[in-house]
């Protein structure tokens, strides 16, 4: 019995994954075979970052609430909220 010489491509087809790979720092779809190395897009990058990030973003929000409720979060207000109108009057006093 002959066995044809196959390669894996003629197998299984061309697969994408092996010719595109999703760049690391920015999520772009880098072409191996494309002329010259990969140079990041700033935009890109910083939307993939961003996105990264979107889970944290989500809930600052809510922890900054709950922070500003709690005992450390409202003595800051009040301290804010002093220096704001009253600072001067404060180191005057003494
Ligand atoms: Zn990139």
């Amino acid at each position: 019995m002959m066995v044809a010489p196959v390669s894996l491509e003629t197998m299984f087809g061309p697969s994408p994954q092996s010719r595109y790979m999703p760049c690391a720092e920015c999520g772009a779809s880098v072409d191996r075979a494309g002329a010259g190395p990969h140079v990041c897009d700033t935009e890109r990058l910083l939307d993939f970052h961003l996105f990264q990030l979107r889970e944290e973003i989500a809930t600052f929000d809510a922890e900054l609430a709950a922070w500003l409720v709690s005992a450390h979060g409202r003595f800051a207000t009040w301290i804010a909220e002093r220096d704001r109108h009253g600072g001067d009057e404060g180191r005057r006093r003494g």
